[in-house]
């Protein structure tokens, strides 16, 4: 998981590269990452993948900022939306259906903020 958010951070940063570059931006200050619960990325190996990626760089000692989004599903059988606890994916309500994920596995940018 830890090589898999290096990889997306490579590809966010390349993109960003480009964009800043089109935007004569010389300094990245804020980047926001949406991150889902159940997308199996922690806080500590995006900071340490972001620091070494970003060295040398114009978004060299950008604050990371990581919104965590609830895993949410709505049940398949009576429709109701409950927040998933303990990975348990049965309806705590009519206990008949599944819950089919609706948020919670994101992995995005929120925003970037640059000079
Ligand atoms: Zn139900």
């Amino acid at each position: 998981m830890e090589a898999e958010a290096a990889q997306w951070l490579r590809g966010l940063f390349s993109i960003h590269h480009r964009e800043a570059g089109n935007n004569h931006a010389t300094k990245v200050r804020e980047v926001g990452l949406l991150i889902g619960e159940m997308a199996g990325v922690e806080q500590e190996s995006l900071e340490f993948s972001w620091r070494v990626l970003t060295e040398g760089t114009p978004a060299e000692g950008a604050v990371l900022k990581v919104r965590r989004v609830p895993l949410v599903g709505r049940c398949a059988k009576c429709g109701r939306e409950f927040h998933i606890e303990h990975y348990d994916f049965w309806c705590p309500v009519c206990k008949d259906g599944v819950l089919k994920t609706i948020s919670g596995r994101e992995m995005q940018v929120e925003y970037l903020e640059v000079d």
